[in-house]
């Protein structure tokens, strides 16, 4: 499942990484939601692949987050 934060938008509430933190981190530079260094898509921070068995928890957290910037795409 493909996974984007659209980084720009986060509020740093910490729901995405309580929620899902084998999957959702948060960056010490900026405060904002990233996603965990081994499932980045050509190593960038907003873009990643989710495995299957983290797939329930990153739809969880997408659901969760209160400003509604986390997209999943099949
Ligand atoms: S849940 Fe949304 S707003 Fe909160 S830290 Fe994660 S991406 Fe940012």
């Amino acid at each position: 499942m493909k996974v984007s934060i659209d980084r720009i938008g986060c509020i740093s509430c910490g729901s995405c990484w309580d929620t899902c933190p084998d999957f959702f981190e948060q960056n010490p530079d900026d405060s904002f939601s990233q996603i965990n260094e081994e499932f980045r898509v050509r190593g960038i921070i907003a873009e990643g692949e989710a495995p299957q068995d983290l797939s329930d928890c990153v739809i969880d957290a997408a659901d969760l987050c209160p400003v509604q910037i986390i997209r999943t795409e099949i």
